[in-house]
């Protein structure tokens, strides 16, 4: 019988695969998995099929189509003021899975450590065991009321560093939780870098999906010391409502590119040439699209928010991504279902109730920080949203 190899045995299938599958199984409404219900924009479509019409279908350049490069380059200018080498520090890659995990393989040695704040993205752990590394977790600890961000304790970031560490992972704004980390935290996580000598990993996929003025996105490569010792990742998916085109990119030092990139080259080798060239479009022309889906965004999260309040949520109110954490100890209660399960609550609210959400423990290594609590897709039509408030009602009785 074929065995899936050891590295992958702790991982089984992933969680987003296992609700939607249940959601789809059920009939309900599908807020686990995080992508829209809503098409990306139609110019940003037609640029792609142009491309395809005028023939740009075979391989691209390793590193990306000089377009995309350019466009990648152009937009990092505007948003952070820096100038960078779109042909030496940019890699496009088969979405932000593709540049973790070349990242993660590029960089990482077996026995090296690498710190996470969790709850932490999935594919991170998968990515880091793939090169042999081991991965230590910070915890983002829930906050005790509502508008209050999760947060780390410095000195437990002080604590997990040892003399094996070689990287930090950074998510900003960060799935599950909606936190957008500030100035003062990524200021003690660069001291820490540039302490001990350390790569900052900083996953930026939702940077342009943010709600409070008062708590912008940062790119801590920007910070004092840290340019030439950040890879900042992001992709084309969650701002422009694409998640199936997989378009990413790694931006990072000349060095550390060339990191990304010996592993890159044999992973994928190059990303799909006329959706590059449809992300060049929407990363030069797009900006109006952006506006218009977080004042969107915007509304979907006060409306479903203050629906889960109501049936006796705790929700922690997200700053940036389109996810909602809540816990769920009330509504639990009223099911019979112990406050300590998410994974029982997310069925029964799948199965019985018909909407999907995602259970937080497997997001955790200390699971009982993620039991209490349940995350919530907002990136849906307000039809939709609509229509699982409706159904959640019948947690009321
Ligand atoms: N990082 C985070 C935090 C995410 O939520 C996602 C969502 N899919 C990804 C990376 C992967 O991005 P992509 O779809 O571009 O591979
Ligand atoms: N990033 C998406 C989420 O958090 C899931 C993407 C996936 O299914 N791999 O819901």
């Amino acid at each position: 019988m074929p065995t899936t190899a050891a590295r992958f045995q702790p991982f089984g299938l992933t969680i987003f695969a296992e609700m939607t599958a249940l959601a789809n199984k059920h009939g309900a409404v599908n807020l686990a998995q995080g992508f829209p219900d809503f098409d990306g924009p139609e110019p940003i479509k037609a640029a792609a099929t142009a491309a395809m019409a005028r023939g740009q279908n075979q391989y691209a350049r390793m590193q990306g189509v000089p377009e995309l490069n350019a466009a990648i380059v152009a937009r990092w200018k505007a948003q952070t003021g820096r100038d960078i080498d779109g042909e030496s520090q940019v890699t496009v890659t088969s979405g932000c899975t593709e540049a973790l995990a070349a990242t993660f393989l590029g960089l990482i040695n077996p026995g090296d450590e690498v710190i996470l704040f969790e709850p932490y993205y999935d594919c991170y752990l998968a990515g880091i065991a793939m090169a042999g590394g081991i991965h230590k977790v910070v915890t983002l600890r829930t906050p005790t009321s509502p508008h209050a961000p999760f947060t780390f304790d410095p000195d437990d970031l002080r604590r997990a560093i040892t003399n094996k560490t070689r990287a930090i992972v950074i998510n900003t704004p960060n799935n599950p939780t909606g936190k957008v980390f500030s100035r003062e935290e990524l200021t003690q996580i660069a001291d820490v870098c540039i302490k001990h000598n350390l790569i900052a990993i900083t996953d930026e996929v939702y940077e342009r999906l943010t709600f409070d003025p008062g708590l912008p996105h940062i790119s801590i490569a920007t910070l004092p010391g840290m340019a030439d010792r950040t890879i900042t990742l992001s992709s084309l998916g969650k701002t422009f409502s694409l998640t199936g085109w997989k378009i990413g990119w790694a931006i990072a030092s000349r060095e550390l590119t060339q990191c990304v990139r010996a592993a890159h080259q044999f992973l994928t080798f190059c990303s799909s040439t006329p959706l590059q060239h449809g992300a060049a479009a929407a990363l030069t022309h797009g900006e109006p699209h952006i506006a218009e889906l977080v004042r969107d965004l915007t509304a979907a999260r006060d409306y479903l928010g203050r629906a889960l309040e109501g049936l006796g949520f705790r929700v922690f109110w997200p700053a940036g991504t389109y996810f909602i954490m809540a816990d769920h100890t009330e509504p639990s209660r009223r099911l019979g279902i112990s406050p300590a399960d998410d994974v029982a609550f997310c069925r029964r609210l799948t199965a019985d109730i018909g909407v999907a959400a995602i259970p937080t423990s497997g997001f955790y290594d200390n699971k009982h920080w993620g039991r209490p609590l349940a995350r919530f897709a907002f990136c849906k039509k307000m039809d939709t949203l609509q229509r699982a408030v409706e159904r959640l009602s019948k947690l009321r009785q």
